[in-house]
Formats: structure tokens, C-alpha cells, sequence
């Protein structure tokens, strides 16, 4: 064999290799892109990005803030849709606009409902008879993380124990959520417990903590709410003793202030229904929101507020470890020290 011979044999060799290992692509371009995923609602979304860590893209067809009632699918959207390996919807009929959307991205796309195994609210007058708004019951929101978590694992079944792993981490912090909830909730004076707003977003709420909720235009923000719902509403405020009602984030105030008004109770908010929060709300995920809406009520129904102990802490009560005396770590107090570093 002479030389070139013998370099020909080890470069097509070593070819052979790279082509046989997928973990080592030829060069950049050649490899596998993350899979590529749709979310509806930021709910979603957000939820969605964190089980999916650094193994999948999550993109949400919703921006913070919008109101998922009345979104109108943009040209972006339609081709977000079409390039993607897997859709998540909220499902019970949320998203009226979806079937137009999959159409208009060229057909089929594998969908997974995230509501499904949930137990609806069923509710008169809407669309298939029931109410939409399940991620507002921690119990229900933990079936659809575990929906998406299986969805994730199908997909991508050789990353299955990280995506698992994240999941059970976000369920542990879900049942943290929950516990918190119902200790402040619980403090609200029972008469008390009426949660009245613009829409009806609250009902899973409402049913895992034994708070009645009332929306004065039902749950569906297209719905008109007549000048006798109003008028009830205003009778309710008021034989209830109800100190405060609640405007929404996606939702107009107009009614609300109406009640306020005429009652001279407190129109507090926002309470955050269908959307998390802008950047700067302090509700930019699922978690934050959620223990922003517990904030305003238990506060503006006579609670005794209690902050949602950060991840990691028995309780917000408990002396923190790192408030230590300075002295005992002197480069803690270092001006280049990352502990003092801001983002
Ligand atoms: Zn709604």
C-alpha cells in the first residue's frame, strides 16, 4: 500500500466513523436542531419551557398580557405552525382559532391537548359547554405538566430523564404553590370568601379552595354582560359585606368600575386570568402569577397575607442562612463579588 493509498484508507475511515456517531456531527450546520414546539397560551408556554429546559424550543403563539378569547392567529403564527413538531393547546375550546391555524399551516400537525384527563367546570352558554380557565386549579394544572412531560418524552426519548427530572421538580414547587394558597386563603373571614370580577376566570379557583366566584360577564371575555347582571351583582356586593371586587389583566374594567361606584367598595388589581404578566408585573411565570392573584385577594378580602417563601425555604419567616454576620465571610461584601453582581 503506498502512502496516499494509506491516507485515502484513513480519511475515508474516519469518515465512515463521524457518519455512524450522531453525536458528532461533520460541522455545525449538520446538526440536529432541538425539536421545535408551539405553545397557545403563555400559561403554557411558560410552563412548557421549563420542563423543555435546553432539549426543545418553546415558542409561544400568545404574548404576555393578550387576551386568548379574542386572538387572531398572525401570518407569523401560521408559520411558526407549520415548521413545528408539536403543538400544545389548552383545549376546552379555548382556542376556537386553532383548527383555522393548522389549516393554514399546511395541514396536519401533531397536537396534544394539555387539558386532557382534566375534569371540566361545566358552564352554560359557552362553547361545548364547559369553562376553559383549568390552569387556575393547581390539581388540574399538575395533569397537564404531566401531559406535556409524556408529550416531551415521545419526541425526545433519549433526553426522557432530564425531561422527567424538571418536570417532578416543577410538580414539587406546584404542591408548594398549593399548600401556600390554601394557608392564606384560609384566613379570609368565610363571609368573606366571594372572589367577584370582570369574567368568569376564577371557577377552578374557586372550586379547589371553597371560594365562590362570580364574573359579572360570564367566562368568555366576547361575552356582553347585560345591565341586569350587573344590577345582581350590585345586590351581592352588597349583602354579602364584600370589601373589594377585582378588574383584570386582559380584561376591560369597565363593568367592574361600574359595581365600584355604585357600591363604594374598592376596585382592586389586576388580577392575572388569562395571561401571565408583562415583563415588570412581578408575574412573568405561571408561579409568580398565581401568588400575585393570592396576594391581591387574600389582601383585598381581609386575609392575612403571608409572601410565597422562595424556592428552597421551609418559610419566609425562618431566619435565612445567609443573613449571617458580614465578618464571617468578609469577600462576600466585595464590590466585584458575585453576590453583589445585578443583572
Ligand atoms: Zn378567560
Amino acid at each position: 500500500m503506498t502512502l496516499n493509498q494509506r491516507l485515502l484508507l484513513l480519511a475515508t475511515l474516519t469518515l465512515a466513523m463521524l457518519a455512524c456517531d450522531p453525536k458528532k456531527p461533520v460541522d455545525p450546520a449538520g446538526a440536529a436542531a432541538p425539536p421545535y414546539v408551539i405553545a397557545t397560551t403563555t400559561m403554557i408556554t411558560d410552563m412548557a419551557q421549563t420542563l423543555a429546559g435546553e432539549d426543545l424550543r418553546v415558542e409561544g403563539i400568545m404574548k404576555p398580557g393578550g387576551d386568548p378569547h379574542l386572538h387572531k392567529p398572525s401570518i407569523g403564527n401560521a408559520r411558526a405552525t407549520g415548521v413545528s413538531d408539536l403543538v400544545l393547546t389548552n383545549g376546552l375550546y379555548l382556542e376556537g382559532w386553532l383548527d383555522e391555524l393548522v389549516r393554514n399551516a399546511g395541514g396536519e400537525r401533531p397536537v396534544k391537548v394539555v387539558s386532557d384527563g382534566v375534569t371540566p367546570v361545566t358552564m352554560e352558554g359557552m362553547p361545548g359547554g364547559v369553562d376553559p380557565h383549568f390552569w387556575f386549579e393547581i390539581e388540574s394544572w399538575k395533569i397537564a405538566t404531566g401531559n406535556v412531560e409524556d408529550a416531551f418524552v415521545a419526541l425526545l426519548p433519549d433526553k426522557a430523564d432530564g425531561i422527567r427530572a424538571r418536570s417532578n421538580a416543577y410538580e414539587a414547587e406546584l404542591d408548594r404553590l398549593d399548600a401556600w394558597t390554601r394557608t392564606n386563603l384560609e384566613t379570609i373571614p368565610e363571609k368573606q370568601r366571594v372572589l367577584i370580577t370582570s369574567h368568569d376566570a376564577f371557577n377552578y379557583f374557586g372550586r379547589a379552595y371553597g371560594i365562590e366566584v362570580v364574573g359579572i360577564q360570564g367566562s368568555s371575555t366576547e361575552q356582553e354582560a347585560s345591565q341586569r347582571d350587573v344590577a345582581n351583582t350590585i345586590e351581592l356586593v352588597r349583602s354579602r359585606s364584600v370589601p373589594a371586587i377585582f378588574i383584570e389583566s386582559s380584561v376591560n374594567p369597565a363593568l367592574i368600575e361600574q359595581v365600584a361606584r355604585e357600591t363604594g367598595v374598592k376596585a382592586l388589581g389586576p388580577l392575572f386570568s388569562d395571561s401571565i404578566g408583562t415583563a415588570g408585573s412581578g408575574a412573568e411565570t405561571y408561579v409568580a402569577m398565581y401568588a400575585k392573584n393570592v396576594e391581591i385577594i387574600t389582601k383585598g378580602l381581609g386575609g392575612v397575607f403571608t409572601p410565597f417563601p422562595a424556592r428552597g425555604k421551609a418559610a419566609v419567616t425562618s431566619a435565612p442562612v445567609e443573613a449571617v454576620p458580614t465578618e464571617a465571610a468578609p469577600e462576600a461584601a466585595a464590590p466585584n463579588s458575585p453576590a453583589t453582581e445585578t443583572k
